[in-house]
């Protein structure tokens, strides 16, 4: 932690205040995670040509309001506009769809891409830009990160960003499955964009 930093840009934010702010929201582990995923989408950017800057912010805040509250959801999802059916899934998909609001209200981060990378970062989606793929599998792949099949998911991410998006996904729908947890639309949408081989 003791050399992050972020870039000066996006937000009326100081860097400063945005890692102070991200810091209060969340348990230690959580933060390094974000840190972790920041460093990980700053290599994948690199990779891919895409704008260094712009992946270590949104790496570093995607996870921002993930450990808010299910009632303050609850009632954001109410009284923001959301889709009441979000309220029907896990807690666990709110937090991208729903955290681009806290994101632009408390970090005060209004680029559409950014943005619209935190809504996508859990489920994925049928059509993601560059930006959202690199968030997307840099959470998956980030040093932290210790499951079965993670090594061979940074091995297909860094040699192909859409293949690890592919990969990501089979192996998230094929773990949700075997918990028979009931699946979001939009990720079995994702699914079959970029996952399916044929
Ligand atoms: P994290 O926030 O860094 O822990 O990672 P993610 O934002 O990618 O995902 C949070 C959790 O949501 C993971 O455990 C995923 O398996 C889970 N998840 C993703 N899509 C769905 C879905 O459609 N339904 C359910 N129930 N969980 C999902
Ligand atoms: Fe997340
Ligand atoms: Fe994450």
């Amino acid at each position: 932690m003791a050399d992050f930093s972020l870039p000066e840009t996006f937000s009326p934010l100081t860097s400063e205040q945005i890692i102070a702010k991200e810091k209060s929201m969340m348990d230690a582990r959580r933060f390094e995670h974000c840190i972790g995923v920041s460093r990980t989408a700053v290599k994948l950017a690199k990779l891919n040509h895409y704008d260094v800057n712009k992946a270590a912010l949104t790496g570093f805040i995607h996870d921002y309001a993930k450990q808010i509250p299910v009632p303050i959801y609850q009632q954001t999802i109410r009284e923001q506009g959301f889709d009441p059916d979000l309220l029907n899934y896990n807690r666990a998909i709110w937090h991208g769809i729903v955290g681009s609001w806290f994101i632009k209200h408390d970090l005060k981060i209004t680029d559409p891409e950014i943005i619209t990378a935190v809504k996508r970062h859990t489920t994925g989606d049928v059509t993601m830009t560059t930006l959202d793929k690199i968030v997307f599998v840099a959470d998956f792949i980030e040093p932290g990160r210790d499951f079965p099949g993670v090594e061979e998911a940074r091995k297909v991410a860094y040699a192909d960003l859409d293949a690890g998006v592919g990969y990501e996904l089979a192996h998230t729908l094929a773990f949700l499955i075997a918990q028979r947890a009931k699946i979001y639309p939009k990720t079995l949408l994702a699914y079959n964009q970029w996952a399916v081989k044929n």
